[in-house]
């Protein structure tokens, strides 16, 4: 089992994160994802000032980079963003957002191929005689930042534990959560929130439906 995050101070760069926290490697994935907050409509991305300064203290881009790059930069970060929360929608077992059959779209897959075309990835061989792939540290670029997201998820993947971060399947949240359940079948962000909120919708819609056709 992975070092749980409760209890520690959370980050800075998480500081947006409040539950179903994903365990320490994959917590800066699930941070970047959900710089979009569409519940209660806020995007960290957003705004020049604000992305430059997230981007910088999540060790993302080398905040000395000439500032004529960031606005490539910043539509590059939120495509890549929405690219990743494709990815994530996958992992959602029996999620009503997705089904089996549900590819990456080419505009999806397009920001991922500028990252890893344009990272500048190393591989090395330590002492102790394990090959490691990384990108260059600190990040020189941005694409170099995200690159390094992108081998945060091979890793995920390879350990399984990537299958665990899941969208929550309410439409209007779409907040990136990791399921800790046994079963591996959470839905939602926050039961409370979510969860109830999508039953009590599909809830009104019956008895609204019952209400039009018995009058
Ligand atoms: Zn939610």
């Amino acid at each position: 089992m992975t070092a749980s995050l409760v209890d520690m101070t959370l980050p800075s760069w998480a500081s947006h994160l409040e539950h179903k926290l994903a365990p320490p490697h994959l917590l800066l994935v699930q941070a970047f994802v959900n710089t979009l907050d569409l519940d209660l409509r806020t995007d960290v991305l957003a705004h020049a000032d604000e992305a430059r300064a997230w981007l910088a203290d999540a060790g993302l881009r080398e905040p000395r980079q000439p500032d004529p790059d960031f606005a490539a930069d910043l539509q590059l970060a939120r495509d890549v963003r929405e690219a990743l929360r494709a990815m994530i929608a996958h992992n959602a077992e029996g999620n009503p957002l997705t089904t089996e059959d549900n590819p990456l779209t080419e505009a999806e897959l397009r920001p991922l191929e500028r990252v890893t075309s344009q990272a500048g990835l190393r591989l090395d061989v330590t002492p102790d005689g394990h090959v490691r792939l990384g990108t260059m540290t600190p990040a020189r670029s941005l694409a170099d930042g995200l690159a390094g997201l992108l081998l945060t998820i091979r890793d995920a993947q390879a350990d399984g534990s990537w299958d665990r971060l899941k969208l929550c399947g309410n439409p209007d949240c779409l907040w990136a959560f990791y399921d800790r359940s046994h079963s591996r079948r959470g839905a939602w962000c926050e039961m409370a929130s979510c969860g109830n909120r999508h039953k009590n919708r599909n809830l009104r819609a019956r008895r609204a439906r019952r209400a039009a056709l018995s009058s």
